[in-house]
């Protein structure tokens, strides 16, 4: 590990203040947030990262919050995994998102880990963790993935990274018509949360938000709605803990006389974004969620796949967890 200036910040502002000095003079950032380092402490020690300054967050008070105001959650970057799948208002009103982080790692790395660090963590694929192999995430000029091992890597939005989002909260608040908070130079930003995230092919391959290296994510905001309430989250991985997701799904549905009248669906670990279906959202509308309406949707969320040589079985699975899923709402 290379080693750093630690900054502690009690305020937010203080927070900015060391990002905004951490910039050289064409932009570029010598710094890192740290929020619970479940990431950024890996990352660090397998130089992946080399920031000169580490701005911990942790001294931040009240960044941690879960608030229900109204029909609004309010969740601080820094509320932790546990702290949300244990929430008795998030549980009740929000099952889906208290099922995706309890879903997450094990629980020492949930009851660390926090919401902004979860959204903002980088990606899981095997090329971009090796230190030695320079690929196209990390500067060089191509995904080592699309020709060579790809079992874990995006069926759907690929190129020219073929990553998945690592994050489970992504998928799950995208479902759920989320917004994130970013706190910029000149001020909060809200923002939907399938806007934060970028595609390879939109923004900066060596990113995969909007967001900016002297900006923080502050808060996430979900409306407690009657979609959020109908909602669901399912998740297949190889191991029973400590695992990303293979493919995973949130769907969250509002019924009017037993018939949909609203549906959004996610799909995790199947692209480098979470990856909205709103041709199989848009066939449900309108219609009882039976065994010949499920089936139509879940192959309509399918359609368009482009697997690389070895994740094909993503079609199925995710077939298959949208299938469970949806079967559950009815
Ligand atoms: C073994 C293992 C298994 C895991 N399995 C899963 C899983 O199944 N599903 C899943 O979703 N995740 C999984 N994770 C990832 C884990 O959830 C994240 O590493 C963790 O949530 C990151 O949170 P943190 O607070 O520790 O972030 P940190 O490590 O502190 O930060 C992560 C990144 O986010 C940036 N960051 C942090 N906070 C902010 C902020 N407020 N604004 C802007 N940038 C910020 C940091 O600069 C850094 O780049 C796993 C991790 C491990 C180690």
């Amino acid at each position: 590990m290379k080693s750093f200036t630690l900054v502690n910040p009690t305020t937010l502002d203080g927070a900015l203040e060391a990002l905004a000095d951490a910039m050289d003079r064409r932009g570029r950032s010598k710094a890192a947030l740290l929020a619970g380092g479940q990431d950024l402490l890996t990352e660090l020690k397998e130089h992946l990262a080399e920031p000169e300054v580490v701005v911990n967050l942790k001294g931040v008070p009240g960044l941690d919050a879960i608030l229900v105001e109204g029909d609004l959650l309010r969740m601080g970057a820094l509320a932790t995994l546990s702290a949300i799948e244990a929430h008795p208002g998030i549980l009740e009103r929000a099952p889906a998102l208290a099922q995706a982080a309890a879903s997450v790692a094990s629980p020492q790395i949930r009851s660390v880990g926090t919401l902004g660090g979860n959204l903002c963590q980088r990606p899981r694929c095997a090329y971009y963790r090796l230190e030695e192999a320079k690929c196209i995430k990390k500067g060089g000029a191509e995904c080592f993935s699309y020709s060579g091992r790809n079992k874990y890597n995006a069926i759907f939005g690929g190129g020219p990274s073929y990553i998945v989002h690592p994050s489970d909260l992504a998928t799950a608040l995208a479902a759920l018509d989320a917004s994130v908070v970013v706190l910029t130079k000149k001020g909060l930003q809200t923002t939907p949360v399938e806007r934060f995230f970028t595609l390879p092919s939109e923004g900066s391959i060596l990113k995969e938000t909007i967001l900016k290296p002297d900006e923080i994510l502050v808060e996430v905001q979900v409306p407690l709605d009657a979609l959020a309430r109908g909602s669901a989250w399912s998740k297949f991985k190889e191991r029973a803990s400590y695992d990303w997701a293979l493919a995973s799904v949130c769907a969250a549905i509002e019924k009017d006389a037993g018939k949909v009248k609203r549906a959004r669906i996610a799909l995790g670990g199947v692209a480098p974004i979470p990856w909205r279906v709103p041709a199989a959202e848009a066939l449900l509308v309108g219609k009882a969620l039976d065994e010949a309406v499920i089936a139509a949707a879940c192959a309509e969320a399918l359609r368009g796949a482009e697997p690389l040589s070895e994740n094909g079985y993503k079609i199925p699975l995710a077939k298959g967890i949208l299938t469970r899923v949806l079967r559950g709402l009815a």
